[in-house]
């Protein structure tokens, strides 16, 4: 079964570029409640009568505990049950011919395990993870964080433990927290840093402590130890910012897409990581504005036709707030203020 299951995980640049006429048909599968079945969704019709080659795109992130989550007022789905059971439609597909797995940046270690355990030949890693705590680090040192309290991820303590943020009391003396994604613990978070600014005592408190343990998860750490190297990373519309990227250790090159399609060192693909005119992201990003003080924000910049990648993930700042209901642009307002230029 693990070997059938490798098969199936063939990254779609290489395949893509073995099969003529394919390419441009595919389907996504979603994430469906546990009552309902897999749907596909056509993302791209193919040209011609008779090509029915297909990409599958899975999206892995969260927690892949091998447990049903916990959801308000019900049990939800197993994440391992639930990524078995798309890979095996996928596997069950003869016009599936290539599966990619859209791993959340965050998740390094699973890529990691991947490498470090033997990966199939034909995978292919886009490298586009990012450390969190050197990017934080910049902007505190930079005596305007835009934030006063921080909280931070727990699927990264996790594996690299909550250790990693302990400089942020210590040497900012700010308030700090761990949190998970549920309500709860983010509730708890919240209330840990407001009650540590109130009282004026700053430490680090995991507020997630299920899941997030002293050290981290040392397995994990050395899968990444042994497979990665840390350098800068560019992120988008900030710059590189020193030791703040993963990249394939040179012994793994074999699996390394950056390496094996040098096509991705064209000007014109790098272009396409530049934020686009208008966008005031790295600002949203870097806590210096509001996503509605944007002035694209709710106008040329909505969910249904997003501009900026803010506006694109359900996880960005622009549409959460979208999302929740503020529909007024203040562009203007800050304008006449003189804050913006
Ligand atoms: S509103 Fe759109 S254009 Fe403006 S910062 Fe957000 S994503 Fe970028």
């Amino acid at each position: 079964m693990k070997t059938q299951l490798f098969r199936t995980l063939t990254v779609v640049i290489i395949v893509s570029s073995l099969l003529s006429g394919c390419g441009t048909g595919a389907f996504q599968i979603q994430m469906v409640p546990r009552d309902q079945e897999l749907k596909e969704t056509q993302i791209r019709r193919d040209k011609g009568l008779f090509v029915s080659d297909k990409i599958v795109v899975i999206d892995v992130d969260g927690i892949l505990m091998n447990k049903p989550q916990d959801q308000w007022m019900r049990q939800g789905d197993n994440p391992v049950s639930t990524f078995r059971e798309k890979l095996d439609k996928a596997a069950a597909d003869k016009d599936v011919k290539a599966v990619v797995l859209r791993i959340d940046p965050a998740h390094e270690a699973a890529r990691a395990a991947l490498v470090a355990q033997g990966a199939p030949e034909n995978l292919l890693l886009l490298m586009s993870g990012r450390r969190t705590w050197p990017a934080v680090a910049m902007l505190l040192d930079s005596g305007e964080p835009g934030f006063e309290a921080l909280i931070a991820p727990g699927h990264v303590a996790t594996v690299m433990g909550p250790e990693e943020w302990e400089f942020v009391p210590r040497d900012h003396h700010m308030p700090t927290a761990v949190a998970g994604f549920a309500p709860e613990s983010l509730l708890a978070a919240l209330y840990s840093v407001l009650r540590q600014r109130i009282e004026g005592k700053c430490f680090l408190d995991n507020c997630y402590p299920q899941v997030v343990r002293p050290g981290g998860n040392p397995a994990a750490q050395r899968f990444i130890d042994q497979t990665m190297d840390v350098v800068a990373g560019n992120w988008r519309g900030i710059g590189a910012i020193p030791d703040s990227g993963y990249v394939l250790k040179p012994t793994h090159a074999a699996h390394d897409s950056r390496v094996q399609l040098p096509s991705y060192t064209e000007m014109a693909r790098k272009r396409a990581g530049e934020m686009p005119p208008g966008c005031d992201c790295a600002k949203v990003v870097l806590g210096k504005i509001y996503p509605n003080e944007c002035r694209l924000y709710g106008l040329a910049c909505t969910p249904r036709q997003p501009v900026g990648p803010c506006m694109v993930s359900d996880e960005g700042a622009c549409r959460i707030w979208w999302a929740n209901g503020v529909r007024e642009n203040v562009w203007a307002g800050r304008k006449a203020s003189g804050a913006e230029a």
